[in-house]
Parts: C-alpha cells; sequence; structure tokens
C-alpha cells in the first residue's frame, strides 16, 4: 500500500533567502507610474517622502529578479513559514475530479492570512530608515492586522483607517489591531480633509479602500517621521509576496509535480502574484506553458470589464497615475462580504502581464464564492477568508472541467487566509440573506467616462 501524503513542509532553512522581482523578467516592462501634476514619469525619489526609501526604490526596481531578504526580516518569517503546502484529497473526493488539486495554506500565519508577508518587510525597512510612526489603510482589517503585529515587533506607532462597513462588519479585526497597540480609525472621518470632503457630499457613504488610502496618505504627510504603508497592488508589496510561491516551487517538486494551472484570488494583485511569479518565470524563459487565473469579485471586475489606462490608486487622488486595469477611481464597490478584494483598480504588474495574455481572469459572484468556500470547508475542514472563496471557486471550475475531459491536470491555488474572524458573513450566506450584484455595461461606461 502507497500512503499518500497530505501537507509537505519545508525546513526553516528552506525558508527563501531572496524574493523574485519578475519585473527584471518581463519583456514588457510595466509602463512607468507618472507625477499627475507634471505628467513625468516617477523617480524614486518622488516616492521618499510618503514611503520608507528601501520600499521605493523596490516599487521601480526592473533590473534586478532577486532581492534579498533582511535577516531580521526571516527572523519573524520563522514564526510561521514555511507554511504548508496541502493535496486536497478531500475536494478532489467531493468533486469526482481527476485533477489534482493543491493548495498553500497562508492562514497559517499568526494573523490568519498572506497580508504579514509583506507587514513585517515594510515595518522592517520604517524602522532600518528612523521613522517612528506609520499609517495605513484597511478594508476587511487583514493588512491592518498584519501591520498591528509587525509594527509592534519592530517597535513602530501605527494608526489605521479602516473602511466604515469593515469596521462595523468586522468587530474582531478592529480587536487585533487594538490588542497589538494600533491606533483605529473609521473611514471616512472627519479627522482628514478627505474623509470630511466624502462625508460632506455623501453622509452615509459606508467606505472604501479608495478613500481610506486619502486618508492615511493625508495623516503620514501631515506627520513628522511618518510613512504610509500600503498592503496590496504596489510592485514592492507583491514582491515580499513571492515567498509563497518560491516556497511552494519547492514542495510541488517534494510532491513530484508541476502546476498546469495557478489560481489566486485578486483585489490589488498581492497574493495572486505572490505565488504565481515564481512559476511564471519558468514560462517567460523556459517556455513552460502554466496558466495563471485571478478570480476577481463580478461586483469590482476590474480585470475582465476594465480599462488599461493612467489611473489614481486612491479616490481623492493624491496617489501618482498607475498605468492599470480600473474601474475608474471613482467606483464605489457593492458591499460584498470580501472585503479585501473591493479595490477599483490592480497592480501595474499584473495589468501588464494580463494585456500580454500572459496570465487570464475571471468573475465570481458572490454566492458562488460562499458555495465553493462551504464546500471546500466541508472537504478540508478550513473555514476559508470570503477572498480566498473566490480562489476556490474558479478552482472548482477547472477540476469539474477535468471531469469532463478526464484530463488530471495539476491546480494549484493559494488560500490567502482563513476566515474564523469572517463568521458574521457566513451567518448571512447560511440564512440566505446574501446576494449577487449585477454591474451594467452602461454603469462601468458611465464610470470610466467620468475619468478625465
Ligand atoms: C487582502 C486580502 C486579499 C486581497 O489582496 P491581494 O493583494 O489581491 O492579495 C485576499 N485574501 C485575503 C485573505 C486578504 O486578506
Amino acid at each position: 500500500m502507497t500512503t499518500k501524503t497530505k501537507r509537505f513542509f519545508l525546513p526553516e532553512s528552506e525558508i527563501p533567502t531572496q524574493w523574485y522581482n519578475i519585473q527584471a523578467d518581463m519583456v514588457n516592462k510595466p509602463m512607468p507610474p507618472l507625477n499627475p501634476a507634471t505628467r513625468e514619469p516617477l523617480k524614486p525619489s518622488d516616492l521618499y517622502p510618503i514611503f520608507a526609501k528601501a520600499l521605493a526604490d523596490q516599487e521601480l526596481n526592473q533590473t534586478d529578479a532577486w532581492i534579498d531578504i533582511p535577516e531580521a526580516v526571516r527572523e519573524q518569517y520563522k514564526n510561521y513559514r514555511s507554511t504548508p503546502l496541502v493535496r486536497a484529497y478531500g475536494l478532489e473526493k467531493a468533486l469526482g475530479t481527476p485533477a489534482h488539486i493543491y493548495f498553500k495554506n497562508e492562514s497559517v500565519s499568526p494573523v490568519g492570512s498572506h497580508k504579514l508577508n509583506s507587514a513585517v518587510a515594510q515595518a522592517y525597512y520604517c524602522k532600518q530608515e528612523g521613522v517612528t510612526n506609520i499609517t495605513t489603510e484597511t478594508g476587511a482589517g487583514q493588512w491592518g492586522a498584519a501591520l498591528s503585529y509587525a509594527a509592534k515587533a519592530f517597535g513602530l506607532e501605527l494608526a489605521v483607517y479602516m473602511v466604515k462597513i469593515s469596521y462595523e462588519q468586522k468587530p474582531y479585526r478592529r480587536s487585533i489591531m487594538q490588542t497589538f497597540g494600533a491606533q483605529v480609525t473609521a473611514s471616512p472621518s472627519m479627522s482628514t480633509k478627505a474623509g470630511r470632503k466624502i462625508l460632506t457630499e455623501h453622509p452615509n457613504y459606508q467606505g472604501s479602500l479608495g478613500t481610506a488610502i486619502s486618508e492615511a496618505i493625508e495623516l503620514a504627510m501631515s506627520t513628522p517621521n511618518c510613512k504610509y504603508t500600503l498592503g496590496s497592488v504596489l510592485s514592492h508589496v507583491t514582491l515580499h509576496q513571492t515567498v509563497i510561491g518560491l516556497e511552494a516551487e519547492k514542495q510541488m517538486q517534494m510532491a513530484g509535480e508541476y502546476p498546469d494551472i495557478v489560481i489566486g484570488c485578486f483585489g490589488g494583485g498581492s497574493n495572486f502574484g505572490g505565488i504565481s511569479f515564481p512559476f511564471m518565470r519558468h514560462n517567460i524563459l523556459e517556455g513552460k506553458k502554466t496558466r495563471f487565473i485571478a478570480a476577481e469579485p463580478s461586483s469590482c471586475p476590474k480585470l475582465t470589464r476594465g480599462q488599461f489606462r493612467y489611473d489614481f490608486g486612491d479616490e481623492a487622488g493624491y496617489t501618482p497615475l498607475l498605468p492599470m486595469f480600473t474601474l475608474g477611481h471613482n467606483f464605489a464597490p457593492a458591499h460584498i462580504h470580501a472585503g479585501g478584494l473591493r479595490y477599483h483598480g490592480a497592480g501595474v504588474i499584473v495589468s501588464q502581464l494580463l494585456k500580454d495574455k500572459l496570465m487570464e481572469a475571471v468573475d465570481i459572484d458572490q454566492l458562488e464564492s460562499f458555495d465553493a468556500g462551504t464546500l471546500f470547508a466541508q472537504a478540508e475542514g478550513i473555514i476559508p477568508a470570503p477572498e480566498s472563496c473566490h480562489a476556490i471557486a474558479a478552482a472548482i471550475k477547472e477540476a469539474n472541467k477535468c471531469k469532463e475531459t478526464g484530463e488530471e491536470k495539476v491546480i494549484l491555488f493559494n488560500l490567502s487566509g482563513h476566515g474564523l474572524i469572517d463568521m458574521a458573513a457566513y451567518d448571512k450566506y447560511l440564512s440566505g440573506d446574501l446576494q449577487n450584484y449585477a454591474l451594467s455595461d452602461e454603469e462601468i461606461a458611465k464610470n470610466l467616462a467620468e475619468l478625465e
């Protein structure tokens, strides 16, 4: 009898020592972010007032494929890495598919999601450069929770603007942030110009990531020795997340397989890029044919129905202009429970890769995502984050295709987080209170037409 291995682990010594920067290997590099005032391409020094210098340099680095992970960051990674690569035998059986399904379980981090991989790196570089205070925004609270942990680990004060609807729907993420010593404010708030403007125009506005970003940047710019940090979208964030794919690559070797399909859910692109780019490197450099699928919510479909163009990363227009797939920075996404996916745009790297057809995207309805998450929970014993449910739904679609064709494809998806602090969302789903949000072409076109 052969014994089947369920989980694949790497020893601490095999935790990656470098991050992978796909920009260096891309044939068509991302177009440059532009200074909104001058329309000139951005230089790293333009970003120094807002971000730690090392992070600004990483952001625009298109030459170095490998970037050393500082030892202090690796020490933090040892608290939860390597994360397991898991063969989803239970899900395969439930689906009756010949496909081999694997998932990388990033939900085992102390805060329950992949976000810690970049949070500890960003806090480390801020501390190195003598920064004392950092600000950020958070949607569902995952990034805020990760950054509060990291800020405490490196001795920084943290102020978080949390999207108001999540502040109310996910009170325990706020408690986590406060437990780690962060100060948390519901956004939009009256504490910034950007927040006051939006509240004056729309008193009942429930907030969005775009608005919270504007508030956090404004606070960072007006506070001495303070930097802003971001948990997704930017290229340096995705760079840090490549530890996911780099570990997965070695673990797939242990399993004796190589993925035909790699899937991640998509908010701004960091967990998708994190699991995909180390494998995509072999497509670019060696002609491998792995497919990469980003799973986004139907209610916020920037990749499948947005436009590739220059747009702001935030609601108020404080950020540089980014060349990206966007629904327009003024887009107000429906109040779906996958708060981490309610963002109007996509990172510049993934946007270029999608334009160049090196990856694909798929839209998932809210109800389908929870159907998938519930099936996964029952088959594998882990309740997934509402965001991660989108990746699971996309993996199930592909596994079902294999069932029809009889193909034994190898599917790898990233389980970006667990859902144990999102049970209010599951409650609504289980009681039949959740709905899908259809978005018409007219609504999308109208929103994009409002951009200059
Ligand atoms: C934030 C978050 C996401 C979405 O962000 P990306 O940058 O696109 O990865 C997905 N899953 C979880 C659990 C999250 O916390």
